[in-house]
């Protein structure tokens, strides 16, 4: 087995909310509560949950934009979870973003060229401006732009182009892990697939390793090799792509699967939809025991007041329930 990468332990993190009221103590937002996964070199892991489950907010914390409230974060073998700015700044090169808004990302009054040199220039990799440029050109190429967008700006570019320049953003800084934070949701169907299928070459030729965020299940499954499942800032379930889209063992994957349409429309007529009832409860009050508790259609007694732990239910295969 390969390496890991990243290795999260235990993370939480907390918000402080204050109430506004002079002497009313502040609430909390339990965004992350107890989060561990590792990511082997060259893997990529999807990492989905709907809005509000704190799946950005784990990307951050791995990105270090937002320091744990608790657990540990190891990256390419070392602790970084309290490195100092100074010594971020060079585990920082290796660890980067792409937005799910390419548009609000880049910066409006820069050129495409200026954009992709700029950090190059910054991090002292390519210091001759003439050098840069070429690897400005050589960025475009890796991602399907021509060397003429580099002359362009962000406003001229489709939602595609932006995303690559995005990409191409990223690799500038030659990255060992890229955090892929929802990166096609903003783009039409037709072009999702044409920014996986680049990823997924990107890593097959440069060795990169993605964390993957996504809200939909069917987004991540055919770039991801384990998929983690997020509900209410905890890991439900964890397994490799294939055990967790043909196997699911925890209720919360049945009902995102469930919501998954399948292109035969024979099949999705006579299949079983599993709807939730209700809404994602607060992070600010998380319900008692299992967090999905309120909305499982098949809770008992004991899911209300047991914290279900994640288990390895099956040789690599994890989830967070009583009844797995
Ligand atoms: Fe449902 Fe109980 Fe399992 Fe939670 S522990 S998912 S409430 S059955």
């Amino acid at each position: 087995m390969t390496e890991a990468l990243l290795e999260v332990t235990d993370l939480v993190k907390h918000f402080s909310v204050s109430s506004g009221l002079r002497g009313r103590a502040a609430s909390v937002v339990r965004a992350i509560d107890g989060v561990s996964f590792s990511i082997r070199r060259g893997e990529t892991l999807g990492l989905v949950g709907e809005s509000g489950c704190g799946k950005t907010t784990t990307g951050r914390c791995v990105l270090q934009l937002e320091r744990a409230t608790s657990g540990r974060i190891r990256f390419d073998g070392s602790d970084i979870t309290d490195m100092n700015q100074s010594e971020l700044r060079q585990v920082r090169r290796s660890m980067q973003v792409i937005f799910q808004d390419p548009y609000s990302s880049l910066n409006p009054r820069m050129s495409i060229c200026d954009i992709l040199a700029e950090p190059i220039k910054v991090h002292g990799l390519v210091p001759d401006k003439a050098k840069r440029e070429e690897r400005v050109r050589e960025l475009l190429a890796q991602v399907g732009l021509l060397p003429q967008h580099a002359r362009r700006f962000p406003h001229q570019l489709s939602g595609g182009q932006r995303q690559r320049v995005g990409i191409a953003r990223a690799l500038a800084m030659e990255p060992k892990l890229i955090v892929c934070d929802e990166p096609v949701s903003a783009l039409d169907v037709s072009i999702q697939a044409q920014i996986i299928n680049l990823l997924e070459n990107l890593q097959a030729r440069l060795g990169l390793t993605y964390l993957f965020i996504a809200h939909d299940l069917s987004v991540v499954r055919h770039i991801s090799d384990r998929v983690a499942v997020m509900y209410l800032g905890h890991i439900v379930e964890l397994a490799d792509r294939q055990a967790l889209y043909e196997e699911p063992l925890h209720p919360y994957t049945h009902a995102l699967l469930s919501a998954v349409p399948i292109p035969d429309p024979k099949l999705e007529a006579s299949r079983e939809r599993m709807v939730l009832r209700g809404e994602v409860p607060s992070p600010l009050n998380p319900p008692s025991g299992c967090v999905f508790h309120p909305r499982c259609p098949i809770a008992v007694d004991r899911c209300s007041a047991e914290i279900p732990p994640l288990r390895e239910i099956r040789s690599g295969h994890w989830a967070a329930c009583h009844l797995a």
